[in-house]
């Protein structure tokens, strides 16, 4: 009788993914690279693909083995860089195109680092508390080999947070024999973490989204705004933006989507998230088709929790004329297409998330000289970062007639493949 077992997800096809979008999205750019497309392949190909076997043994004498990657897509301008994601869909393609995407975002705003992602293909809600920190540290001691404070530094992404950060800084401290509090970002405060980091992504997407209100001549005051995702990302972008009087007319998330004209209470939510895990069961009206989400009439409407949501299925429906990526490649190209052409003002993820990674480097900074700098000190330079960035992308979009989307990658991939280019080919 033949066994019949599970093909592991790097064996299926990686195209149909998000890695394809991404190329599709290098292909976009490559007309606006002038003599520098000779390099374009380089963005094409991870500089290092490493697939671990993670192994733990189970609460109940069981073992479980879980797909676990490190993906260092480029590091032409420093360091690998990029988050850690616990999720049951993480596969080679996603870990692969979030990687490229984390190259371009820290050229797009000129952070010295090349760009990285790893994951662990895991819904970590089915795993005790003890079960994960095995696992992470198993996870940690199999990516040793290509990790460090000056190779490839990991952060949280989605279902990691500043405890498993915690983690992977002891486990590879542990490995080194020595504590190296570099070798990872996003860490609770007491071990090298920097102020203002836990915040750093929503206050990002909220001071581009400001921005991009701004030069559409519009007052955020009492505009209507949709989120998708409620964690790290999307609720502090919600609370940011409701606290400068917009209206969260709409949020929603794995479990739940909850609606109100009026504008939910957004502290009251994320009190509630919580105490519960999700959005559900708030005392609020529940839109029961989830799909129908983005159909909602509002101004603004911000995708923040995973990629490829906004496809052709959808993007005719939609009704904003603002959409700021809070996600990592919420919007499939082909759904690109067909908003430009709505109209639609996209800010694309590579620039309007970026401000987590922008407070990593000022933590890493931090780690490195071991001095650390004030929240206002913080905030203010990651304002200052996000707005000039943000600027730039926007002339440059206005003088060649692209999307931002377009703009942001001539920016992005211009500064890699310049630096691909004075290092020149080893040997
Ligand atoms: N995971 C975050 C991102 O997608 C942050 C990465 C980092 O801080 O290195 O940008």
């Amino acid at each position: 009788m033949a066994i019949q077992h599970e093909l592991p997800s790097y064996l299926r096809p990686l195209e149909t993914g998000p890695w394809g979008d991404y190329l599709e999205q290098i292909d976009r750019v490559t007309p606006h690279l002038g003599p520098l497309a000779r390099w374009v392949e380089t963005l094409k190909r991870p500089k290092r693909i490493l697939i671990v076997d993670v192994p733990i043994e189970r609460d109940d004498g069981t073992i479980a083995h879980f797909e676990g990657y490190r993906v260092q897509h480029n590091t032409s301008r420093g360091p690998g860089k990029g988050g850690v994601r616990f999720h049951q869909d993480v596969s080679l393609s996603e870990v692969m195109a979030l990687a490229a995407w984390m190259t371009v975002k820290n050229a797009a705003v000129n952070v010295p680092y090349g760009g990285a992602k790893g994951g662990i293909r895991v819904n970590p809600k089915t795993l005790s508390h003890a079960e994960v920190q095995r696992m992470t540290r198993r996870y940690t001691s199999e990516i040793n080999i290509i990790i460090g404070p000056n190779k490839d530094i990991p952060a949280p992404d989605v279902n990691t947070n500043e405890q498993i950060m915690a983690w992977m800084m002891d486990t590879y401290s542990m490995n080194q024999g020595s504590t190296a509090s570099g070798v990872v970002t996003g860490k609770p405060i007491s071990l090298g973490g920097s102020l203002g980091r836990h915040e750093a992504t929503g206050r990002g997407v909220f001071v581009v989204g400001a921005e991009a209100v701004k030069r559409l001549g519009k007052d955020l005051k009492g505009m209507r705004i949709a989120v998708q995702g409620f964690g790290n990302v999307g609720g502090i972008a919600a609370r940011l933006f409701s606290e400068a009087g917009a209206k969260i007319v709409a949020v929603q998330d794995h479990a739940a989507t909850l609606i109100n004209e009026a504008g939910l209470d957004i502290h009251a939510l994320q009190n509630h998230v919580r105490h519960h895990g999700s959005i559900a069961g708030f005392a609020a009206e529940e839109l029961k088709d989830q799909a129908a989400f983005w159909e909602l009439d509002c101004d603004i409407l911000i995708p923040a929790a995973l990629e490829q949501q906004i496809t052709p299925a959808n993007a005719h429906k939609i009704r904003a004329k603002l959409i700021i990526e809070g996600a990592n490649g919420p919007t499939v190209p082909a759904a690109d297409d067909i908003l430009h052409e709505k109209g639609v003002l996209i800010v694309p993820d590579v620039i309007a998330n970026a401000g987590g990674v922008t407070v990593s480097y000022f933590e890493w900074v931090q780690d490195f000289s071991s001095f650390f700098w004030t929240e206002d000190e913080i905030n203010q330079r990651l304002t200052r970062i996000m707005q000039e960035a943000f600027a730039a992308v926007w002339q440059l979009a206005e003088e060649k007639k692209v999307s931002l989307r377009t703009a942001a990658f001539i920016v992005g991939c211009t500064r890699v493949l310049r630096a691909r280019e004075m290092r020149g080919l080893y040997p």
